[in-house]
């Protein structure tokens, strides 16, 4: 049929109205078409920056979400044991009431006891703020066990990230890597990116185990094994440097890599920046080369560049005479990059580029000596580095954008370097992902390739310094809130909420020596640690969009009787949990009082630039949902019942000087509350009239202009702001006058992370805030301020050995994290010939388990929510493990057949499929599709139940040691993606049928 002739977009009701979708986390605009009432149909919003009229499945079947039979539809008191489903529906007054007294206790005995985690909650603005004022240092989102390594090692090293906060130049790029990015994260907004590169022929590269989704359209597919991106990244920059094939006048202008690291083994400064007298870094110029007003050497610290090693622009030493020490931040001067130098009082330093050739020109980061761990030829990894520079240097293009910087010179135009990079959870979920990450970054930092014109680019209301300067509270005001937000960025040892005796005060251990920069915290270890009490009891789990009862949780089995676990008393070991969700989930099952929510087309919403902002790299944009239809169930919006709770509770802020509520609800909160003076949840039409944008006094017609504009606003950032916003004074004066930044000071992105050298300074013995004995081996390991790669992959705990559990009771100071009986049994792996009635501990080894076994994000669901939405379980109601056909073969196994798949955690039985788009060495299935039966409202035989299976049983919550959590020692980051597996035969291959097996050694 001729397109001509196909009328996509006629009119299905009565009535379209606008909101933003919530199928995934890109929040595409969309057209809700209703008809009586109810929802027909949903297409994509064409005005709407994010997605320009496109949707996807996801979006499209938003209607069967709305619709679900899964959906809650009142509020329910548990009346039987945890986990056994068994409630009475309460009205709202007496649920509410029951949790203000449990909560009301809590505040008034001690704020910490209550545990406010929420999941992939979209209104985190207000939930750190509800935090806040209740005063609980026990408050994260779920960006602990997503991609807290992407966020934090981007914010610590460019005020930026990739994720939401930042994209490749769609328009201009010539060569994008795709570095394990998950295919549901910022999912249109990539579509149509790749979409134009496709269209110009710029080259896509993916790097990624697996070859699905993004990785499939593109030109090359470099197939490296799971935890090693580090090490390719860290090849790449040792065939860039090694070829001089870096932007020295970038990194001069833009990062710290003059900036002189002071080398003073031993000594309470070593790895610190040099500093004058005002505080300022220094560097080292030749005494001729300081020209105020001449312009800038064109070519600093070339003529010695020969000296030494080929590729490293390094001084010969002998020319100490011939240089100075000057201000790094000063207009017009060359810095030297590379040298040793004397400072002025004697001490040594070396420019921080030294300290990045150093690391990166070492024979451990030579493509040969890569390959075979990365599991990519030397000659692709050569290859690939000059494809990298010849992008970014020989296609170098030139705007002509005039712009000034923040020293006040003028520019005619804007230098590009048209190579740009984007990742995802595949390089954050490993124990190393914090590093490989700064890696990347670094990567792109000596390409000149953040935020220049083809490259990968800030999207408002970034950047910010680097890394921003709002820390985590630590303390409460006499009013009982806390000092400011829960969750923040680190920059020193004094920054750490940790007791006097270095030990966490978080439930979850976040900000303490164990995981000093888990700037999102870590939801992972919430209910383990409140079982065993450390650091404290609590009384309270208060757990929104969450489900922790089975694939938000890593050994779902034992988190599952976790949350059952009693103490000697016969009382639950958490006495409370409240749990908020839309959905009829698997965690549902082990709450106390459950407050059904709406869903996302019954209510308002705010997408606000305080939070995770929708914006582009070309606007500043934010968004809401209104409620385009009106529940019909005895339901409320959760951000309302947080607001009418805070009320209750009369926590300051929430009630007026009378008592009463401070806001009707959340549309009223969004309209009225103001973070600073000015400064509220939506940038758009503020001021009493509407007349201001970004900061202006509350306007009450707000949320009515955002709806007769499509649910969104957009503002353009002025055409001289387009790119170098990190040093850029028409961006920063903008985004100051927008409330984005406090100064218009340039973002001086760190190569060299002077912030980890503190932290590790410490471990060393210096400084009044020191971690533990226990710590300080760790810390001075993970904490290097250059990055580097490390083998994060480890065994899960495999057994309740004596030896191993003196250790762990060592570890808890004493305390024995069992000691209140068994947890679920461990290990259960067939002994070997001759290792009968070994145990399984003595028995495990890396040998045993040789695969590597991953998740993907498939474009069609997102997380389980959308995995029993009607329309999209017929495109996949179970998943199988897609096997390498070599790997197949290797196992005697064939497509179709059922075999086990085994970790020290116990044993999965799965249907096998040849897939030859996977790394040999791993294996991998679709997420959250298998469901724990009884859950979501499907039938006793859904396929998600019979032959659906949940890889999360497999993957340990502790690391090898049992000491620390399963992720990265600088973040907490959860390492999902760093499990080992073997493949078992089953007897009866062609018997179908799925079955868990935990482990009983
Ligand atoms: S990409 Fe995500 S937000 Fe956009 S339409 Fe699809 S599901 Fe909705």
């Amino acid at each position: 049929m001729p397109h001509a002739h196909l009328e996509l977009n006629r009119p299905t009701g009565d009535e379209v109205k606008t909101t933003t979708c919530y199928m995934c986390a890109c929040r595409c605009g969309i057209r809700v078409h209703l008809k009586n009432g109810r929802v027909r149909y949903i297409d994509g919003n064409p005005e709407h920056p994010v997605n320009r009229g496109v949707i996807c499945a996801k979006g499209s079947s938003g209607m069967m979400q709305h619709y679900s039979p899964a959906r809650l539809s009142k509020p329910l008191l548990r009346v039987g044991e945890r986990g056994a489903r068994e409630f009475r529906e309460i009205e709202w007054d007496e649920a509410l009431a029951l949790a203000t007294k449990w909560l009301g206790d809590i505040r008034a005995r001690n704020p910490d006891e209550l545990a406010f985690f929420t999941g992939r909650d979209q209104s985190q603005a207000l939930t750190g703020w509800w935090a806040q004022q209740f005063g609980t240092i026990n408050y994260a989102a779920h960006g602990g066990f997503c991609s807290v390594n992407m966020a934090a090692a981007g914010m610590y090293t460019f005020g930026g990230s990739f994720w939401e906060f930042g994209e490749p130049d769609w328009d201009r790029t010539k060569y994008l890597m795709l570095w394990g990015v998950a295919e549901d994260h910022d999912s249109n907004p990539i579509k149509l990116g790749l979409g134009k590169m496709k269209s110009r022929g710029a080259k896509i590269v993916a790097i990624n185990p697996v070859r699905t989704g993004y990785a499939s359209i593109a030109d090359e597919w470099v197939p490296v094994n799971p935890g090693t991106d580090g090490l390719l990244a860290g090849a790449l920059i040792h065939e860039l440097l090694r070829n001089d094939r870096v932007d020295f006048d970038y990194l001069v202008r833009y990062t710290n890599a003059h900036h002189l690291v002071i080398r003073d083994p031993g000594a309470a400064d070593d790895g610190l920046i040099a500093r004058g007298a005002d505080g300022k870094p220094l560097c080292v110029v030749r005494q001729s080369s300081s020209r105020p007003g001449n312009g800038r050497d064109p070519d600093p610290g070339t003529e010695n560049l020969k000296a030494l090693d080929s590729g490293l622009r390094r001084n010969d030493g002998q020319q100490s005479r011939a240089h100075r020490v000057v201000d790094a931040a000063l207009p017009d001067i060359a810095p030297l990059i590379a040298g040793e130098y004397t400072l002025p009082d004697g001490r040594k330093a070396v420019p921080a580029f030294q300290l990045i050739a150093e690391r990166f020109l070492a024979d451990e980061y030579a493509p040969e000596n890569v390959s075979e761990r990365c599991g990519v030829d030397a000659e692709t990894i050569r290859r690939l580095a000059a494809e990298l520079a010849h992008a970014a240097f020989e296609e170098a293009i030139e705007l002509p954008i005039a712009w000034t910087d923040t020293h006040g010179r003028k520019h005619d135009t804007m230098l590009g370097r048209p190579v740009s990079m984007h990742a995802m959870r595949g390089i954050a979920a490993h124990a190393n992902g914090f590093h490989t990450c700064r890696t990347i970054h670094v990567l792109q930092i000596l390409l000149g390739a953040i935020d220049t014109p083809g490259s990968f680019r800030y999207q408002p209301p970034y950047p910010k310094p680097a890394p921003p300067g709002n820390k985590p509270a630590k303390s409460r005001k006499p009013d009982g809130t806390l000092t400011g937000n829960p969750l923040g960025y680190p920059q020193s040892p004094a920054d750490l909420l940790v007791d006097e005796e270095g030990q966490p005060r978080r439930l979850d251990h976040a900000f303490s020596w164990e995981f000093p920069l888990a700037a999102h915290g870590l939801l992972q270890s919430v209910i383990r640690n409140a079982v065993e009490g450390i650091p404290a009891k609590i009384d309270t789990l208060f757990l929104f969009m969450a489900n922790m009862g089975w694939n938000s949780a890593m050994d779902t089995a034992t988190t599952r009787k976790l949350l059952c676990a009693r103490d000697d008393a016969g009382n639950y070991k958490i006495p409370h949990i409240i749990y908020v969700d839309a959905y009829d989930s698997e965690t549902v099952a082990f709450t106390d009082l459950v407050l059904p929510d709406t869903t996302y087309l019954e209510r308002y919403d705010c997408i606000s630039l305080l939070d995770r902002p929708i914006s582009d790299a070309e606007m500043a944009a934010d968004a809401i949902r209104q409620p385009v239809v009106q529940p019909d169930r005895d339901v409320r919006p959760f951000q309302d019942v947080l607001l009418d709770l805070g009320a209750r509770l009369k926590l300051p802020n929430m009630v007026d000087g009378n008592g009463a509520p401070a806001y009707k609800n959340y549309a009223d909160y969004m309209v009225r509350h103001e973070r600073a003076p000015g400064v509220g949840m939506l940038a758009g039409w503020r001021g009493a009239d509407g007349s201001q944008q970004g900061k202006g006094a509350p306007n009450p017609d707000q949320l009515q202009r955002y709806i007769e504009h499509g649910c969104f606003f957009e503002t353009k950032i002025p055409e001289a702001g387009a790119y170098y916003r990190m040093a850029n004074r028409d961006y920063l004066q903008w985004a100051q006058s927008m409330g984005f930044v406090g100064s218009t000071e340039p973002v001086t992105m760190q190569l060299y992370c002077e912030v980890l050298q503190r932290f590790r300074l410490a471990a060393q013995g210096h400084g009044a805030v020191q971690p533990p004995e226990s710590e300080r081996a760790r810390v001075t390991r993970y904490f290097d301020p250059v990055p580097f790669w490390y083998d994060g992959i480890q065994l899960p705990p495999p057994l309740a050995g004596e030896a191993t559990r003196s250790a762990e009771r060592a570890a808890l100071g004493g305390r024995d994290s069992r000691e209140d009986g068994p947890l679920p049994a461990f290990g259960h792996l067939p002994p070997r010939a001759g290792e009968e009635g070994k145990s399984l501990g003595a028995r495990a080894s890396a040998q045993d388990f040789p695969l590597s076994a991953i998740t993907q994000r498939p474009m069609f669901m997102y997380h389980a929510w959308g995995s029993q939405n009607r329309w999209l379980r017929q495109i996949a109601a179970r998943n199988v493990l897609y096997v390498h056909p070599r790997t197949l073969a290797a196992h005697a196994l064939e497509s179709g057949d059922w075999a086990w798949i085994a970790s020290p955690r116990g044993r999965i039985r799965v249907e096998v499929c040849a897939h030859a788009a996977t790394a040999p060495g791993t294996v991998w299935t679709w997420n959250a599709i298998g469901k724990k039966r009884g859950a979501w409202k499907l039938a006793e035989r859904a396929p998600e139940f019979v032959d659906g299976f949940l890889l999360n049983h497999l993957i340990g919550e502790r690391a090898s040691n049992r000491t620390y959590a399963n992720g990265d020692p600088v973040t907490g980051q959860a390492a999902w993606f760093d499990l080992k597996v073997r493949l078992e035969h089953d007897p009866e291959p062609r018997v179908p049928g799925h079955r868990f097996e935990p482990a009983d050694d």
